[in-house]
């Protein structure tokens, strides 16, 4: 059954934004134009004309393994006729939902040895919060409840999630905003006045969190987040000296380290997870997105034994848990993804082959004028544009540079994402190097038009 056919385009249009309160989104803009998806396959999404489109966001940056994968539809329609749903409350769980948690462990580093299961990243994120906040709690640390994030953070976006985010525009809605949350600077070299080295800045940055421990009180603080490359906020790679000093001033002060693995997870920065690439050793991930290629929805935690056991040995009953955790479809599309990252060896070839074949294209657009700086770590990377390139000024503060390029982009066939003036990219993780080349082809184009519209 398709509902393709049920409709028109323009019935599609009208019923939309007549019924559809849609995310992050401005409906006075959007009208009754919305840009109905109909097909995906391979890196290809396709609207409802038929325009076929390169996803170089993998979705949300989720669909690591690519659209139109029938293992994994076949994965979800196998479990749904079985047993479609129970719960895993009151001492109870199902084959793959104990299956994906013995394969987790498998694919995480050493420290980890268990799993609570969300629904979403957002989940994730309030779930860690109670979990980091627990352990203190059971250890006799009562007052050991803030938790350290980082400005332009995204965390997701339940009340939680926004807390511990540091995104302005969401701080300004909807507050009083969950107490108990601190921000230190992000570490965003391009941003700053560049009179640092990028590797002293990124140790300058790191120590924001010592200054904020010793002005809270190591008492008061439970635990220091961050997303090991900033997704949302516009891929801001750290310098290489920023993790293992925050690292260093987690061990110092006994706090737990924990890494929001949403985006990083599951191989798009070329290894499992983005504190394997940091070669750090956080106490707990949040993770969501890539675990099922977005296919279904899932998240989870994955829990140190150190955490995890203070919790089982001295804490009774977690009074917390979803009507989702552990859902048996999720967690089969969740095995046959992670099996398939691996039989296809689609993370060593986002460290070695594809990933470092897209860095060097990416590269390559760092000669056109106004592309400031282009990052890539595995195939996730961002540009910055700028006026001009050997000045470090931006556009100003109302500049529509970035959107030029974004829409221009998607109506020649090409998704890409603006933060501001930050243009991002994260395609799929099977993408081909003739893909890589009409992606990159197309983004020069794209320049070409951003140019001409800003000088004009
Ligand atoms: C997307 C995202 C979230 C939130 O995930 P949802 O599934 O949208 O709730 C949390 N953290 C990071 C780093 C994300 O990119």
């Amino acid at each position: 059954m398709s509902f393709l056919e049920d409709r028109s385009k323009t019935d599609w249009q009208s019923l939309d934004s007549e019924h559809y309160l849609h995310p992050f989104t401005d409906h006075k803009d959007l009208g009754n134009k919305s840009r109905i998806i109909a097909k995906a396959d391979g890196v290809y999404v396709y609207d409802i004309d038929g325009n076929q489109i390169l996803d170089g966001m993998s979705g949300l940056w989720c669909v690591n393994i690519g659209y139109g994968r029938s293992e994994l539809s076949e994965a979800a329609a196998t479990q749904l006729n079985e047993l479609p749903y129970y719960n895993s409350f009151f001492q109870c769980a199902n084959p793959p939902s104990i299956e994906l948690a013995n394969k987790l462990d498998k694919i995480t580093q050493k420290q980890f040895n268990r799993v609570f299961y969300t629904g979403s990243g957002s989940e994730s994120i309030d779930t860690m919060i109670r979990i980091v906040r627990r352990y203190w709690e059971v250890l006799g640390h009562p007052n050991k409840k803030t938790i350290i994030a980082r400005k332009n953070a995204y965390h997701g976006s339940t009340i939680a999630g926004v807390s511990l985010g540091g995104m302005n525009a969401m701080h300004k809605q909807g507050g009083p905003l969950l107490p108990g949350i601190e921000h230190v600077d992000q570490p965003y070299w391009f941003e700053s006045d560049r009179s640092h080295s990028p590797d002293d800045f990124g140790k300058k940055v790191a120590s924001q969190l010592e200054e904020k421990i010793l002005e809270i009180g190591v008492d008061n603080i439970a635990a220091f987040v961050g997303e090991p490359i900033q997704g949302a906020g516009g891929v801001i790679i750290p310098p290489d000296s920023y993790w293992p000093e925050i690292q260093r001033i987690c061990n110092h002060y006994g706090i737990l380290m924990v890494t929001d693995e949403v985006i990083c997870g599951f191989g798009r920065l070329g290894e499992w997870f983005g504190a394997d690439h940091f070669q750090i050793k956080p106490d707990l991930m949040t993770f969501a997105k890539g675990v099922t290629s977005g296919y279904l929805p899932l998240g989870g935690v994955m829990v140190s034994e150190k955490v995890s056991s203070a919790i089982i040995d001295k804490g009774g009953e977690f009074a917390h848990g979803f009507t989702y955790s552990g859902h048996p479809a999720s967690c089969a599309v969740a095995i046959e993804n992670i099996r398939i990252l691996d039989e296809e060896n689609l993370v060593l070839r986002t460290k070695n082959e594809i990933g470092p074949y897209l860095q060097n294209k990416w590269k390559s657009l760092e000669d056109h004028p106004i592309v400031g700086e282009t990052r890539m770590v595995g195939l996730m990377g961002a540009m910055e544009l700028v006026p001009q390139k050997d000045n470090p000024q931006r556009f100003d503060d109302k500049s529509t540079a970035g959107m030029t390029f974004r829409n221009f982009a998607v109506n020649n066939g090409l998704v890409m994402r603006a933060v501001g003036d930050t243009i991002v990219t994260a395609p799929p993780l099977v993408i081909s190097e003739e893909e890589v080349d009409e992606m990159v082809e197309k983004a020069w184009m794209c320049l070409d038009h951003t140019q001409s519209e800003m000088t004009n």
